[in-house]
């Protein structure tokens, strides 16, 4: 039995280049095409820490997706689920908001009023789901998870800017997805506005407009005056009907969860987005490694809901734990089921942690055996819900370089607490808090041991303070 060096690094989820090293210093060269026989394999696996993984393990959980599945029917067409993409300030949320604003019929209770990573919209060509967290780093960090929550993506672009770095990714995750585009051409109301230099640029990337003989719709919108929206939303519609989307409506529920954070006096309150069949209140939810009743059922409008179909997001109460963000959730009737495989999956979660870490104190070893040139910038990170937190951690991951590897040490949702600032202090970690804040102790620590406690409620403005570190870090030239 032979494995190619590429192949085993692929299946133990590490770059090929730490395989090679490894084998150097195990007294063996070998590129990455090279195959290794299975002994010595065997023994990069163990240095590496992994453990083989027991594939009958998750037999049962195969079961109860089989029973949920089994018991789904009533095929019907269901709502497109959008998520919208594209460079810092072009406009998406202003967009996700003006649509939200708009769309919903005045006079209906309340209006859109709750943060519920979704959000849900009547127009002429049925309804449309919107997810509420723009930009690819929440797209990616959800499918990394296996969740294909998004059948649309609405690329906007600024009419005054044209195609930017974040554009071009926005593109290429869109189409590893192999999910179709739409292009918004923002900030049409503004003089430079310059539609064309738009489409022309778009074409580099093979994105072309239909107009031009492509097959990407586009639309020219204000998000400021709602100029266009009405235009955008019936492309959404027509691109919708061409999917042919269908899902069963009744049976068991299953789909996915968008976000999911602890509450004062609430408990876990985790938003779902529901892909099959009707969720229930009263339903028992397997979501991720936790289950428990849907006690609570509430819609964006902030309207208690005793059910919801398929590509409808709700927040639900009556889970022990908040989920990630992407997970999948089934709704099961069996218990004890239930609670086998929330442990079986808790058990696995902790051998993947304890995995990572074995990895990265090898990791250390390497560095510090070896030519002593690189420094770590360490990182204690604390989010308001577990969406950000995966979508930061995800940027945060692919930002080492060779000279500087960034490392989040610890990482969590809710405030920034008084042992986040010794965690920080004690790994000269720099401490980093995404929409939340320090408690008075955290503070007062922070005061006395001189340290800085740095807020972001941007993404793009966390990744860049980070990326200025890091060349602050970088070694100086000789
Ligand atoms: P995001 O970073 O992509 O979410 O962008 P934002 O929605 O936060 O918008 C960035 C800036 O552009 C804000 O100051 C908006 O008010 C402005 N903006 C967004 N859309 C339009 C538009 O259609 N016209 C004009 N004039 N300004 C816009």
């Amino acid at each position: 039995e032979q494995i190619t060096v590429a192949d085993l690094a692929q299946r133990m989820a590490v770059k090929a280049r730490e395989v090679t090293k490894l084998l150097m210093k195990m007294g063996e060269m070998a590129r990455e095409s090279d195959t290794i026989d299975q002994a010595t394999a065997s023994l990069v696996v163990e240095e590496m820490g992994h453990n083989p993984v027991l594939v009958s393990d998750t037999k049962v959980e195969d079961d109860l997706q089989d029973a949920v599945d089994e018991r789904s029917s009533n095929v019907q067409t269901r709502p497109p689920v959008v998520t919208i993409m594209g460079h810092v300030d072009h406009g998406k949320t202003s967009l996700l908001d003006k649509i939200r604003e708009t769309k919903v019929a005045t006079g209906e209770a309340g209006g859109i009023t709750q943060h519920i990573g979704a959000y849900h919209v009547e127009t002429d060509r049925g309804v449309i789901t919107f997810l509420d967290t723009p930009g690819h780093a929440a797209f990616s960090a959800m499918r990394s998870r296996g969740a294909q929550a998004t059948d649309i993506v609405v690329l906007v672009v600024a009419a005054d800017d044209g195609m930017m770095p974040q554009t071009e990714e926005a593109i290429d995750h869109a189409r590893a997805a192999g999910t179709p585009l739409i292009v918004a051409i923002n900030k049409m109301d503004k003089p430079s506005a310059d539609p064309d230099r738009v489409l022309n640029e778009l074409t580099t990337k093979e994105v072309v407009s239909e107009d031009w003989g492509g097959d990407t719709p586009m639309a020219r919108i204000s998000a400021k005056t709602g100029d266009g929206i009405d235009e955008l939303l019936e492309l959404i519609g027509l691109q919708a009907e061409l999917m042919e989307l269908e899902a069963p409506l009744d049976g068991a529920a299953q789909g996915v969860v968008i976000e999911s954070k602890l509450e004062k006096g609430r408990g876990a309150v985790v938003s779902l987005l529901v892909k099959k069949g009707t969720l229930k209140q009263g339903d028992l939810v397997l979501a991720g490694e936790h289950y428990g009743k849907v006690r609570a059922m509430t819609d964006e409008r902030g309207q208690r809901i005793k059910s919801a179909g398929p590509s409808i997001p709700v927040e639900i109460l009556g889970l022990p734990e908040t989920p990630a963000a992407g997970s999948e959730f089934l709704v099961v009737t069996d218990e004890k089921k239930a609670r086998e495989v929330a442990d079986f999956r808790t058990n696995r979660e902790r051998e993947q942690q304890l995995e990572r870490q074995n990895k990265m104190r090898l990791e250390n070893m390497f560095e510090q055996m070896g030519q002593g040139d690189v420094s770590f910038l360490n990182i204690v990170l604390k989010t308001d819900v577990r969406g950000s937190l995966e979508a930061l951690l995800a940027a945060l991951n692919e930002l080492s370089t060779d000279e500087v590897k960034v490392r989040v040490i610890s990482s969590g949702v809710g405030p920034i607490s008084e042992s986040d600032v010794t965690l920080a202090e004690s790994s000269e970690a720099v401490l980093l808090g995404f929409n939340v804040r320090a408690d008075s102790a955290a503070r007062r620590k922070a005061d006395t041991a001189d340290m800085d406690i740095r807020y972001y409620s941007v993404i793009y403005g966390l990744i860049d303070d980070v990326k200025a570190a890091m060349s602050g870090m970088l070694a100086p030239e000789h």
